[in-house]
């Protein structure tokens, strides 16, 4: 099947999906979910079914995820974002991405530049180079490198205004997410649910507390694609997933995942499938997940020791599972394909 049939598939399965409402029964749990696309994903929030007026908080999520994908969105020449980057050396941003780009500056210094919102003429040049069906050439990655680096990115919290230098673009697909995630979350604090649950594409948001008690069960994604590996028992926050089966360049028929190595300008290869992190913090949980995802496990433990970031994750290799202290009794392994080291 051709790559432009699955696309047409997948907006259709997008359409039928939207505006979408259902309900379920999860582990004895009642939701009622309402699910829409938007940030380039399906995004399904799944609501204690008793919320009043819970067609009117559906249709806030929407809106407030709207608005966020309007000014992070970095395809769309509308967003804030694209504005920034189409501009000559800066422009006036909105809080929000003056404040993601504070916190994504913070886990770039701690990742030692693992996570760099600054990728975005790297990304472009993958993004040409898969329509043009080429690989990307050493030369052409280089130069697209040398515009890389948060030393290109000066805001000014007096006027406003991000400054860039000449060629410096951005892309915040590492940490928006999880920033609509907690957005999300904090607007449930205001709707009357007792509880719910939002999912953005690899993103996870646990609200309030089921009438039952339990804590929430998330499962995580086997990245070989056998079902899930295991669940993690959590009593709200936020799950952030970056792994390498979930996005991916198609290019002369191999595929290469999205997440880059900001070294190489290649997918990274740090021996990880996939890493989910868990905080309290949406915006910090997506972006550490990216870092991670690129340093490795090795690196990746000792930001976590460096105690900068208050987390816990999960590490998984090609049959392994690491996790780190905070997590021995809450997660679960139920896939005979894995053990946990
Ligand atoms: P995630 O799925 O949260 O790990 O984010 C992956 C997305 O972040 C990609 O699709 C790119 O838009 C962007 N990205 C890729 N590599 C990096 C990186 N090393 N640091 C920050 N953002 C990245
Ligand atoms: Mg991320």
């Amino acid at each position: 099947m051709t790559k432009r049939v699955l696309r047409f598939i997948s907006l259709c399965t997008a359409a039928v999906l939207l505006s979408a409402v259902n309900s379920s029964c999860k582990g004895g749990t009642e939701y009622k979910s309402y699910a829409f696309y938007s940030m380039d994903t399906i995004i399904e929030v799944k609501l204690d079914p008793a919320t009043p007026d819970i067609d009117r908080v559906f249709d806030g999520c929407r809106a407030l995820t709207e608005e966020v994908r309007q000014i992070l969105d970095a395809d769309s020449s509308s967003s804030a974002v694209s504005l920034f980057n189409a501009s000559e050396g800066g422009c006036a941003v909105p809080e929000l991405l003056a404040e993601l780009c504070t916190l994504s500056r913070g886990v770039y210094t701690a990742s030692g530049g693992a996570f760099d919102i600054t990728l975005r003429p790297l990304i472009r040049l993958w993004k040409d180079s898969e329509a043009a069906g080429v690989l990307p050439g050493t030369t052409a990655v280089s130069d697209v490198l040398a515009l890389r680096g948060m030393d290109g990115l000066t805001y000014d919290g007096t006027t406003g205004v991000l400054s860039k230098g000449e060629g410096v673009g951005i892309d915040l697909g590492g940490i928006g997410k999880g920033a609509a995630a907690e957005k999300l979350l904090e607007y449930l604090g205001s709707s009357g649910a007792g509880y719910g649950v939002i999912s953005l594409g690899g993103n996870i948001a646990l609200y309030g507390a089921k009438p039952d008690g339990e804590a929430f069960s998330v499962s995580l994604r086997d990245p070989a694609g056998r079902g899930t590996v295991g669940d993690l028992s959590l009593t709200g926050g936020f799950v952030s997933v970056s792994g390498d089966y979930e996005r991916y360049y198609e290019i002369d028929g191999k595929k290469y995942h999205h997440i880059f190595d900001p070294d190489t300008g290649y997918p990274a290869a740090s021996g990880l499938h996939s890493v989910a992190v868990i905080s309290g913090n949406g915006a910090e949980a997506d972006a550490l997940s990216t870092a991670l995802f690129v340093m490795g496990y090795g690196e990746g433990m000792k930001l976590y020791e460096s105690g900068g970031y208050d987390f816990e994750a999960v590490f998984i290799t090609d049959g392994e599972i690491m996790l780190t202290p905070g997590l021995t009794d809450r997660f679960t392994l139920t896939s005979g394909a894995y053990t946990v080291k």
